[in-house]
């Protein structure tokens, strides 16, 4: 028993943090050839009168041995983890940061300012049929205006086609019945055009549409203005330019002042100091009529523009079809850009 304190002792003041020691204290105490064995094989000495009352003594030494065993286990492990190996004061691996791609930032952009005008966003199908794509929106078959948008087909009578602008959204929506409207619709459009570094065969617009009781053109120029204005800045000056689409009467395009060089004349405005921003005009009746819209009672207005050319000059990006080749190299540039 005397003995069994002396070992207390010397195990409780038994310190290391190395992996090696505790091995050691592990052989010397628990092994098969250790202390606590040594001392139970006594037991055989021990008087029966007094085997009770060593046993407990005993027991008790072995779980305080074992006990102290697995303290100085785990202590060794700590250490080992906050050794030399690692410094925990470094800086993480670092994570990489993805980015949006230039399209939908602008896209998202224009979104935006509409948005405050109070402009719900409205999405269409990119697989279209005939009737949604060019009848109506007054382009009936062997109208001659069709061959403005070459075409993609992907199945004929019935004819099944990629949509060649986003104007079907607006048709969709006309035809839900529910008036007013007041919708941008933004997405991905196809046109059977040589792929150069000015155009793509697939390419991205917003459309806007607004019709109610009493809408006018200037409430059309009205809203273009705001526009342009939270687009381009307060300096910039509209013009619009009298033209033709089949589903609008009148019709206009409008540019800006080119707000590169300020109208004095630039590579992007082609040096006179306009750049033409979008296609606009009142909504032809013909539309309003095959959407079962009554003419009489409702007008409206709808207006057109791409994404990527205003996204080309505003990130000063001079070949379109970086858009769709994927390069991270050039998606990488726009991790921090708004
Ligand atoms: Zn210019």
């Amino acid at each position: 028993m005397q003995q069994i304190e002396e070992y207390k002792k010397e195990i409780t003041a038994y310190s290391s943090t190395d992996e090696k020691s505790v091995e050691e204290f592990r052989i010397k105490y628990l092994g098969t050839k250790g202390i606590v064995k040594a001392i139970m094989g006594e037991m055989k000495n021990v008087p029966n009168d007094r085997k009770k009352e060593f046993g407990q003594v005993l027991n008790e030494f072995k779980t305080f041995t074992e006990q102290k065993f697995e303290s100085l286990k785990s202590q060794a492990t700590d250490h080992q983890q906050s050794g030399s190996e690692i410094d925990l004061t470094l800086p993480g691996d670092p994570v990489p940061l993805g980015s949006r791609h230039p399209v939908t930032l602008m896209k998202n952009r224009i979104i935006s300012i509409y948005q405050r005008l109070g402009f719900a966003v409205a999405e269409g199908p990119e697989i279209e049929d005939d009737w949604h794509n060019f009848t109506a929106l007054n382009l009936p078959e062997h109208h001659p205006a069709r061959d403005m948008q070459d075409t993609f087909y992907i199945q004929q009578n019935p004819d099944w086609l990629l949509r060649t602008h986003t104007s079907n959204t607006q048709i969709r929506e006309m035809e839900k019945g529910k008036l007013p409207i007041r919708v941008i619709c933004p997405g991905r459009v196809y046109r059977n055009e040589t792929v150069s570094a000015r155009s793509h065969c697939f390419f991205h617009q917003v459309e806007g549409l607004y019709i109610d009781e009493n809408v006018s053109f200037a409430d059309l120029k009205q809203t273009l203005y705001f526009f342009v204005k939270e687009m381009y800045g307060e300096d910039v000056k509209v013009r619009f330019r009298p033209s033709y689409f089949p589903f609008t009467e009148p019709s206009a395009e409008m540019d800006v002042s080119c707000f590169i060089c300020g109208g004095k004349g630039c590579r992007i405005c082609k040096y006179s100091g306009w750049v033409e921003i979008l296609g606009c005009g009142m909504v032809h009746p013909n539309v309003l009529e095959n959407c079962k819209i009554d003419s009489d009672k409702y007008t409206g207005f709808a207006f057109g523009m791409g994404i990527e050319r205003p996204a080309l000059i505003k990130y000063d990006i001079n070949d379109i079809r970086l858009f769709s080749e994927n390069d991270v190299r050039f998606l990488r540039q726009f991790t921090s850009a708004v």
